[in-house]
């Protein structure tokens, strides 16, 4: 299992490696940030030359990390010429005057994997958000006016919603497949997918990449946009046309302080090795052949002394446990000669590479090394690896026969124990994954209600207990805020004056014309914003709300784990409330992020985190069961909108059973709307665990737009 540990730069390098590594961060991030530019260039001018029906434009190289690569080379003036027609076009006629930076040594390398990342991310940029876009431009094209809408009633504003998105799935289907929305969409539906270029696209195309290890259904569009997303660039501009939410067309660096490079053994030993070589040109001139020799020889061996390292460091032995396939590994990682080369390029004794101090910060460093780290001049992520975990099923020796190894805490977990923490799909998920059979009293259940404004809510249902964790808490305990002010504060009027006039330019313009005049505007002042940003305080300060949002989190960890009272033995579950009734629809890899999967992620690293479904939680009575509204009567008492509407009070729900509540007859009780959410979710779990039904089950067409929803994103 590969892991990231994060140190500050100055424990993890020393001496030239440390300055050398430092001054390429710096001049990568440069590059970075012109390359972007000339590529964004280079799409919208293909765009339109596509547009203009010249013959069609291959997107291909834009998805691909080798071509990107001369972009780099191409705006760094660096070594041999860009070798490419259309970036060379761009680069001589539109590109605004820049300075390139001398390269230093292992800049190659690093924009290699710039590369990488940028082209990786522009394929995610197609695929992953392929089917909002479609549908916020299916809304944004049928919209009604306020007034039309507001006349229509519930019923019809949910069939207006089920036509709606199923025009989007029509506009996302294979070319064989039949459509589904009204007969009346369906000439829009074809006029809109032949300007999107994806009408010819078919179910044939995309088994054609696809071996399917299950023959239950197909893919479709969304799969075929994450393998061909070249194919899918016009799909993009058409969506993001005349949009009032951001989008951008090709990945873009904006930010000037710098940011993450990565390094790996050969650009370390090409950093160093420079250093050396000028070092021994110096010395020959000077002294003689055996001078040389004597003096190299003390001086290491003071050296050594000095840092404390045993030089006789072994290379740590690579895992001999054979592979849970069976197949002889070929990967370059499990190459001992390989690792033993990358070992003695950050372990020789000559070489003034890792700080002694390493061991201490990282232990068993040698033993997890997998001898790269990404770093921004501050601070280092490292890539760890553990090894020797058990391959496949097979337990350790003396381990009963039936369970799993848990990776994070590098233990064998039994069949009959239930794992510490994991994030499950739903609860039978759950159930069929840890073998659990107990009903919800054998369970401390929280449920967990996620929000915008309040990034959690979560009650205990036993005890009623509860805390929160808001946006505005999280803001103030990882100091954005007060970084936010002091940053203002510091900031010269020369930078505030070129910020300011950027912001006049739209960054994620479609058009050429428009982006160039952004792209112009901000090389103008780009050699000044990288000055004033690429001071080290601004990263400083990154990892120090990296390191406060650490401390923030666990504050809210401990919170959770004391929401269950200490006598009491039971092992914890989180009800996570996620919208949508089907199982695993949810977090399935490649879904849209729902709100608050990050959350959810990370408290699956200590605890158990069920996916639960949370239809109506939030409007149903906590005591009867029965439908809860707004509370119009505390409303009606307060002052009104600026237009002289009654404001709603977002928090707050009321009974509307008037049977319900102390008053019998006048109003039913009152709930927080987020407390009663979590309190909902969490007996969510507790019935589906009892194996009862949900306190609400959607009906009529509800049913139909909750599945339609999970066919939305599904991928
Ligand atoms: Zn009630």
């Amino acid at each position: 299992m590969e892991y990231v540990v994060k140190v500050p730069i100055e424990r993890l390098l020393c001496g030239s490696a440390l300055e050398n590594v430092e001054h390429l961060v710096t001049v990568v991030h440069k590059t970075r940030l012109l390359a972007s530019k000339l590529l964004n260039l280079s799409i919208r001018r293909d765009v339109e030359r596509e547009r203009s029906c010249a013959g069609r434009v291959d997107f291909r190289p834009y998805f691909e990390a080798n071509w990107i690569k001369k972009a780099f080379v191409g705006v760094s003036g660096g070594r041999g010429r860009v070798n490419d027609p259309r970036l060379e076009r761009v680069l001589g006629d539109d590109m605004p005057p820049h300075r390139p930076e001398a390269l230093p040594p292992g800049a190659d390398q690093a924009f290699m994997y710039a590369a990488r990342n940028v082209a990786t991310t522009a394929a995610t940029h197609v695929w992953f958000h392929l089917k909002d876009r479609v549908r916020r431009f299916v809304m944004r094209e049928f919209k009604l006016p306020w007034g039309a809408y507001r006349a229509l009633d519930a019923d019809a504003r949910k069939e207006r919603a089920r036509d709606l998105k199923l025009v989007c799935l029509d506009v996302l289907r294979l070319s064989d497949q039949p459509m589904r929305s009204p007969p009346e969409y369906h000439k829009w539906v074809e006029i809109e997918r032949n300007i999107m270029q994806i009408d010819a696209i078919s179910t044939t195309d995309v088994l054609a990449i696809w071996t399917p290890l299950k023959t239950d259904g197909c893919p479709g569009m969304g799969f075929y946009a994450k393998n061909r997303p070249h194919l899918f660039v016009m799909a993009m501009v058409r969506t993001l046309e005349d949009r009032k939410k951001s989008g951008s067309l090709y990945p873009e660096c904006r930010t000037c302080v710098p940011g993450y490079v990565h390094i790996d053994s050969r650009m370390i030993s090409a950093l160093v090795r420079k250093k050396e070589k000028t070092r021994k040109r110096g010395r020959d001139t000077t002294v003689g052949k055996k001078e040389k020799r004597g003096r190299h020889t003390t001086g290491d061996k003071k050296e050594t002394r000095k840092r404390g390292r045993d030089p006789s460091i072994e290379p740590p032995l690579p895992s001999t446990e054979p592979n849970p396939s069976g197949r002889q590994s070929r990967r370059k990682k499990d190459d001992p000669e390989l690792q033993a080369e990358k070992h003695s390029i950050f372990a020789g004794s000559e070489r003034d590479v890792l700080h002694p101090e390493v061991h201490k910060a990282i232990p068993r460093f040698w033993e997890r090394f997998s001898y790269s780290f990404d770093t921004d001049g501050v601070a280092a992520s490292v890539h760890m690896r553990r090894r020797g975990a058990p391959a496949g099923g097979a337990p350790p020796s003396g381990h009963r026969s039936r369970g799993h190894w848990c990776a994070r805490t590098t233990k064998w977990v039994a069949a009959d124990e239930l794992p510490a923490h994991g994030l499950f799909a739903s609860a039978e998920e759950f159930r069929e994954r840890t073998g659990w059979s107990g009903g919800s009293g054998d369970a401390c259940i929280v449920g967990i209600d996620p929000g915008v404004i309040e990034i959690i809510s979560a009650v205990a249902i036993d005890t009623a207990a509860h805390i929160k964790y808001t946006n505005r808490q999280r803001r103030v305990e990882t100091g954005v805020v007060v970084n936010m002010r002091r940053l203002e504060r510091e900031k010269p009027g020369q930078i505030q004056r070129a910020e300011v006039s950027l912001s006049a330019f739209d960054s994620r313009a479609l058009g050429f014309q428009a982006y160039l005049r952004y792209c112009a505007e901000s090389l103008r002042t780009v050699e000044r914003r990288l000055q004033f940003y690429g001071d080290i305080t601004y990263r400083r300060r990154r990892w120090k709300m990296h390191l406060m949002r650490q401390v923030s989190e666990s504050k809210l960890f401990k919170a959770v784990e004391r929401l269950r009272p200490t006598d009491d033995e039971r092992p914890l579950l989180l009800a996570y409330g996620a919208w949508g009734l089907k199982p695993g629809t949810i977090c399935r890899k490649g879904n849209p992020p729902a709100l608050g999967v990050g959350m959810a992620r990370a408290l699956s690293k200590q605890f158990r985190v069920i996916w639960t479904p949370e239809y109506m939680t939030s409007k149903t009575c906590l005591s009867c069961l029965s439908r809860c509204g707004r509370c119009s009567w505390i409303e009606s008492t307060r002052p009104r909108t600026a237009r002289g509407r009654v404001a709603e009070i977002r928090g707050l729900r009321q009974c509307l059973n008037p049977a319900c509540g102390p008053n019998t007859g006048q109003l039913g009780h009152l709930f927080n709307r987020d407390r009663m959410g979590a309190t909902n979710i969490g007996r969510n779990l507790a019935r589906l665990l009892d194996g009862r039904p949900l306190i609400s089950a959607p009906q009529g067409l509800d049913t139909d737009l909750l599945d339609l929803d999970a066919e939305l994103h599904n991928n």
